[in-house]
Order: C-alpha cells, then sequence, then structure tokens
C-alpha cells in the first residue's frame, strides 16, 4: 500500500463515504468502487501510529472488505451498524465551546462535553491561542481520546517546543470517566516546499500554497526591500520557497504565527526574479543573501511596520492629505492601535515625548544626517539618548495627536529634507560575504537555484502547487 495512503487517512476516507452515503448514495458507491479498484487492501490495515508517541496504536475493527458493486448498499448498510472507530482532525477556532468543538468532531457524548467544562487542565483546550490541532477517536459516536496540540507556554519555547493533551476515557469499571495529562513535546523540523501566483493578494495566494503565516511573513520581510508589497505586487507575481516546516507528532503545526525558517525563496515581481539564501558565515550573524552573495540586509528597513496579515490589508497614503495638517510631510501606514513599530536603522533617539501635532513622537538620527519620525504612537519603548539597533521596537500605533484614526505617521529626512522610505532602503548599504566563504556560498547556491527553477517551472505550468516534501 502507498505510504501516503495512511491508516489515518483511510479511516477518513471511510467516514467521509459513511456520512455521504446517507446524502448520495449513488456518488458513494462510485467513490468506494475507484477506492477498491487499485487496491487490495482487505481492512483498514492497522498501520503502526509510530508518528504518534505516547499514543497506544487503537485497536480497529474490519470495516470494509473488497466487494463487488452488487453488494455495496448491503456493504454500507454494514457500515453503519457494526461498531467503528473513527478518527477526526480539526482546529480549535475562536467561538468554541466544549459542545462546538465535539460536535465539528462528529462527537454526541454529553460527558465528554462536561469534562472539558469542568476539569481546569482539560478546559485549557479552549483557551489561549486558536488554531491548535485537535484528533479525536471516536467509537460509536462517543469520545475515546482527544489529544490536542498546540503552542508551548513558554514564549521562548514557541519555535522549539509544543505542548500535548490528552483527555482518554477510562475503560475499566473502578475507573469509569475521563482522564487528562500534560507533556510538552519538542517540534520536528523537515525542508519543506511551496509555491504560489498571486491572483488578488500575498496571503490569499499563500492560503492557496497552504503556507504557514509565519512563512508569509518571513517572505515578506526577505524581499522587503526588492519589492514594496504594499505598492508593486501584480497579478501573475509568483514565488517560491523552502523552508522548515515544523511539525508537531509529524503534523504541520496549525497555529499562530509560529514557523520554520525560510532555508531559500525566489520572488518574481513583474517578471523580475529576486533570489534569497539562508548562509550563516562562520563567526557571523546567518542572513539572506541573493544569489550572487550580496546580503539582502540593508542599513535600513522599507517599513516601520512588520509586514503581516493585520498590516498588509491597510493602504499607506503620501502626504500631504490633511485638511488640517498641511505641512507635514511623509508616509502613514495604516494599522490597528497597538500594532508594534520598530527602527528602520542603527542610531540614537534624539526626542522621546509630545510633540504638537505628532502627539506621542520617536525622532532617531542615524549615521550620514539621516533622520526618521514615528508619530501618533500609543505607546513610547523608547527614551532620548538610547542607541537602538535596526528593528528594535520603540512603541505602538495610535492615534494621539492631530489624527483622525489610529495609523503610523512615518518621516525619513536626508539632510533636512524629506525622502521616500523605499527608495533610501534600496539604495542603503548592505554586508558583502568575505572571499573564503563567498567560494562556500555559490556552491550551495546552486544547488538551492536549481530546486527553485524546478519550483517555478512547476508553478508556471500551471498548478497552484501545495507544500510537498522534500
Ligand atoms: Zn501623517
Amino acid at each position: 500500500m502507498n505510504q501516503a495512503f495512511s491508516f489515518a487517512r483511510l479511516a477518513q476516507i471511510a467516514e467521509d463515504l459513511q456520512s455521504a452515503a446517507h446524502r448520495h448514495p449513488r456518488r458513494v458507491s462510485a467513490a468506494v468502487l475507484t477506492l477498491l479498484a487499485g487496491s487490495a487492501f482487505t481492512a483498514f490495515g492497522v498501520a503502526p501510529l509510530s508518528a504518534l508517541p505516547d499514543v497506544a496504536p487503537p485497536l480497529i475493527t474490519q470495516i470494509i472488505q473488497p466487494v463487488t458493486s452488487a453488494a455495496l448498499p448491503e456493504q454500507l448498510q454494514r457500515l453503519d451498524m457494526q461498531s467503528l472507530t473513527l478518527f477526526r482532525s480539526d482546529v480549535t477556532r475562536s467561538a468554541d465551546t466544549a459542545d462546538s468543538l465535539l460536535a465539528r468532531l462528529g462527537v454526541d457524548d454529553a460527558e465528554a462535553a462536561a469534562f472539558i467544562r469542568n476539569d481546569p487542565l482539560a478546559a485549557t483546550v479552549l483557551q489561549g491561542r486558536i488554531g491548535k490541532s485537535v484528533k479525536a477517536t471516536v467509537e460509536d459516536g462517543q469520545l475515546r481520546q482527544l489529544v490536542v496540540r498546540g503552542p508551548a507556554d513558554t514564549t521562548s519555547d514557541i519555535d522549539t517546543h509544543f505542548t500535548r493533551l490528552t483527555i482518554e476515557r477510562q475503560t475499566g469499571a473502578a475507573h469509569a470517566g475521563f482522564v487528562v495529562r500534560k507533556e510538552v513535546a519538542p517540534l520536528d523540523r523537515r525542508p519543506q516546499m511551496g509555491s504560489g501566483t498571486i491572483q488578488s493578494s500575498l496571503y490569499a495566494a499563500a492560503d492557496d500554497a497552504r503556507l504557514p503565516d509565519g512563512v508569509t511573513n518571513q517572505l515578506a520581510e526577505i524581499f522587503g526591500t526588492d519589492i514594496d508589497f504594499r505598492r508593486e505586487l501584480r497579478k501573475g507575481d509568483a514565488f517560491s520557497v523552502l523552508y522548515d516546516a515544523l511539525l508537531a507528532d509529524g503534523e504541520p503545526v496549525t497555529w499562530g504565527n509560529v514557523a520554520g525558517r525560510v532555508l531559500a525563496a525566489r520572488f518574481i515581481n513583474k517578471d523580475k526574479v529576486h533570489d534569497a539564501v539562508w548562509f550563516q558565515e562562520p563567526g557571523r550573524k546567518g542572513a539572506y543573501y541573493d544569489l550572487t552573495g550580496r546580503s539582502k540586509v540593508r542599513a535600513f528597513l522599507s517599513s516601520p511596520l512588520a509586514f503581516s496579515r493585520v498590516t498588509s490589508g491597510f493602504a499607506m497614503r503620501f502626504h500631504p492629505i490633511h485638511q488640517t495638517w498641511r505641512a507635514h510631510l511623509g508616509v502613514d501606514f495604516g494599522a490597528p492601535t497597538g500594532t508594534p513599530i520598530r527602527a528602520v536603522g542603527d542610531g540614537v533617539v534624539s526626542f522621546a515625548g509630545q510633540q504638537n501635532g505628532y502627539g506621542n513622537v520617536v525622532h532617531i538620527q542615524h549615521s550620514g544626517d539621516r533622520t526618521t519620525v514615528y508619530a501618533h504612537l500609543s505607546r513610547i519603548d523608547v527614551r532620548r539618548g538610547q542607541q537602538v539597533e535596526q528593528g528594535v521596537r520603540i512603541g505602538a500605533v495610535g492615534a494621539t495627536g492631530w489624527a483622525t484614526g489610529p495609523h503610523l505617521h512615518f518621516e525619513f529626512k536626508v539632510g533636512g529634507r524629506q525622502v521616500d522610505p523605499m527608495t533610501i532602503a534600496r539604495a542603503s548599504e548592505s554586508l558583502q560575504l568575505s572571499p573564503l566563504a563567498l567560494g562556500q556560498f555559490r556552491r550551495m547556491a546552486v544547488d538551492v537555484a536549481q530546486r527553485l527553477n524546478m519550483a517555478s517551472e512547476q508553478q508556471t505550468a500551471g498548478a497552484a502547487t501545495g507544500p510537498r516534501f522534500e
């Protein structure tokens, strides 16, 4: 049997067939035939659940046999009547209650719902971040086991570990009811490839390619100086990305912005090809380089707001736009109050406080007579005289001063004159690899370029492919 055709997959198919049988009997018969035609399996073979440590392989009742089309109606009836162990997967949603979650998993079990509501540890399933992965083992509609995988409790572990919560029905008479246990386990990493084509937006294309948001955000950062993702994306632009997928018990992580590092990526914007490869030269911090070995890190970021699903939806406007405040020039970034703001380059805070129309404002003095201004902040996280590094958080978006709604008013001045921040970021100085490292880098880059070529060829050949394991 094909390995990808796993036990869990088969169980899911059987289950889908069973529920669909009530709605579309004819279509299901055809589906069953298709399934059986090419395969000789006589049962849902008990494939080892080795990918799921600490989960005892459940006993499985044989539920499908090779049948002829004439026997199908009878067969489907038997499926209904026999004791059936099913596996269902889903993710937690923001409005979930114990009942709604169990209902989506096909579980009709008041006792299980009550346990999840009332047991303090079990109740954490519905607390904290949404998007936790939930797997239920269901027997005759009753919950036998619920395994919930979610983020580690401590922020520092969030990229390396996950939490596994197991709720299990006790079967012995003396131990009726449910028990719950919590474990912390390390995440695994596996290189994975994804590619997509822009139809409407970057995040829509990333969703089609089933890229985690954390990977999409990295793409926007890596190519942030090459491509203005707010103004320059075009329909038909395409990307391919090789990244370290994070796996919890063998399954891709589904929660939050947690994602492994992008190892290499290509972005084709308006027919221009941009490449990036992660490389760490001994004794230096790792960084992204183009295929010639030029660092993609510049002295200035193109935007004081990190690009994300949230901030990507807001417009960016050039001044002057206010009726009431014509004199001030700069760029407005719409964003929700509280969105973190970062210093676009290394420098020294020359002002941090209130200033007429600017409200709460931070000024940073950079080298080469360059200054940046960040206004209307809801909070300020730096003080005058403080040294700041590029990317460090200096405050949060607000609507203080002369602002009609929450946004960041941003100015970039060279010698006191306003400039386009994107132009400055593109022109600013970048790191170059040492000659020794460059040789090593080039050999690796050839291999990476080949992979990216293959991925973009497949992409332009038509199908928007989801991630494929390498
Ligand atoms: Zn403004």
